[in-house]
């Protein structure tokens, strides 16, 4: 079986999608089973520049020794699985005709969360289908029943969620990220995914849809974010801290791979690992549970001084 690094081809890795990876990496690994990584650009509309970013992220994979076992598959060229696949569940599927606008205001989501599609159009007539597929494309939604899911996560151990009737494709024919992931991680026998911790909210959607399609949910650990002090977001603004830019500024790979790690509490400050260290220490139970806050600034001000030690952030 496998595990996988499932990237999203929009911009260079920051550093926290390297923590990402090497944490995918080194659970496949010391759990035995193969690694995988799959591009995921179901929507190449909006990812105009997706061959040069994929080219440049299996790149930095490759220099931080994140060697994958089978080729890597695209996400645009597997439509025909999710068609399969949908075909399979046509009798939970229905068209929506709500706007993302309409939806937002039918549900009251708290900031930041996904809003829960309230189920508007689940029980629309014939006639009222009819009428609206002249106003506009739907799109297609899940009857999920408001089924309520539990998931273990190898980090955050229990985590249940109530799941909502979501999108399984959009209205412009695109799949849907949470239709295709399931798809996906069942047809190349993945049984471990590891991701941002951004995406433990959605899990209980993917192993619910994975029942709905008859193959097992894969165990899960979800890895806290990496974060600027005041709390944001790594953007794309910080790829002042991609692999490039570093080794530009004379940090090393190992460096690189070891500063990592002790964000990790896989090694101790001054310690320069390797991936074999790694792999032998790896428990994902052990792994920290709060946000990694460290400072853009403090790493871009290496492009400045390259005789600057790699930054420490506590
Ligand atoms: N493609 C997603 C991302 O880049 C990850 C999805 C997943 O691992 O399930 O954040």
């Amino acid at each position: 079986m496998f595990g996988r690094f499932a990237p999203t081809p929009s911009s260079d890795f920051h550093i926290g999608n390297l923590r990402t990876a090497l944490v995918a990496w080194l659970a496949a690994r010391s759990s035995g089973r193969g690694f995988l990584v799959r591009i995921e650009d179901l929507d190449l509309l909006r990812l105009p520049d997706a061959d040069a970013i994929i080219a440049d992220q299996l790149g930095d994979l490759n220099d931080l020794g994140l060697v994958h076992d089978q080729p890597v598959v695209r996400q645009s060229e597997r439509t025909h699985l999710y068609e399969h696949a949908l075909s399979t569940i046509s009798d939970l599927v229905y068209e929506c005709f709500c706007s993302r606008k309409e939806v937002a205001q039918a549900t009251r989501a708290p900031h930041g969360t996904t809003p829960r599609y309230p189920g508007t159009c689940r029980d629309l007539s014939p006639a009222e289908k009819r009428r609206l597929r002249h106003e506009r494309q739907p799109c297609l939604r899940i009857n999920a029943a408001s089924a309520s899911v539990s998931v273990t996560d190898l980090a955050c151990g229990p985590y249940t969620g109530q799941v909502d009737d979501f999108v399984v494709r959009r209205s412009d024919g695109v799949f849907a990220y949470n239709f295709a992931v399931v798809v996906d991680d069942a047809d190349q026998g993945v049984d471990q995914v590891v991701r941002g911790d951004d995406l433990l909210e959605s899990s209980p959607r993917q192993a619910w849809l994975a029942a709905q399609l008859g193959v097992p949910a894969p165990v899960y650990l979800h890895v806290p974010l990496v974060l600027a002090p005041d709390g944001a977001r790594l953007a794309k603004r910080d790829q002042t801290i991609s692999l490039t830019r570093l080794r530009q500024a004379g940090i090393t790979t190992q460096q690189v791979l070891s500063r990592l790690a002790r964000s990790l509490s896989l090694a101790p400050d001054s310690e320069l690992v390797d991936l074999d260290t790694l792999v032998e220490r790896f428990d994902p139970a052990r792994l920290p549970r709060d946000p990694w806050l460290t400072d853009p600034l403090l790493w871009a001000a290496q492009d400045i001084n390259p005789n600057t030690d790699i930054p420490q952030d506590e």
